[in-house]
């Protein structure tokens, strides 16, 4: 574990949380910042910077986790969509470097924003083509 790491001491029990589940590798427990009823915060047990650290076997079962985690709650708060995150890298607004998914309920009536808030803005329609042609060219490279 890291110096400090405010999840790494949730997982050890030092920090108190609403955990709502944990299996081997994997803890989840409602975010105390909620942006909707149920926002829970999905973490590696062991210490991972981010996604691309944690390793493949263990994102896959992270990944199961959530789905399982999403029905549940799917089911017994009547939600009626989610938003995933992953906050990823300092320009994505990463405040903890702990790798985590956010799981956060969708209700018709939340009164929350349907991310993204604003979008790409592009001046004419050869613009955008412009963009999703050399974007896919240069990812696909
Ligand atoms: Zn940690």
């Amino acid at each position: 574990m890291e110096e400090q790491c405010i999840f790494c001491s949730i997982v050890e029990g030092k920090i108190p949380a609403a955990i709502i589940h944990e299996d081997d590798v994997g803890l989840a427990f409602l975010d105390i910042t909620p942006a909707t009823k149920g926002h829970t915060v999905l973490i590696s047990k062991e210490h991972y910077e981010d996604i691309f650290s944690v390793p493949s076997e263990k994102l896959e079962k992270l990944i199961v986790f959530a789905k399982g985690l999403m029905e549940h709650i799917k089911e017994k708060l009547s939600a009626q969509g989610f938003n995933m995150e992953s906050f990823i890298g300092s320009a994505s607004g990463s405040m903890i470097k702990h790798f985590s998914f956010h799981l956060i309920p969708r209700y018709d009536d939340d009164g929350q924003e349907r991310p993204f808030a604003t979008r790409m803005k592009f001046g004419s329609k050869e613009e955008l083509t412009k963009y999703l042609e050399e974007t896919a060219e240069k990812i696909t490279e």
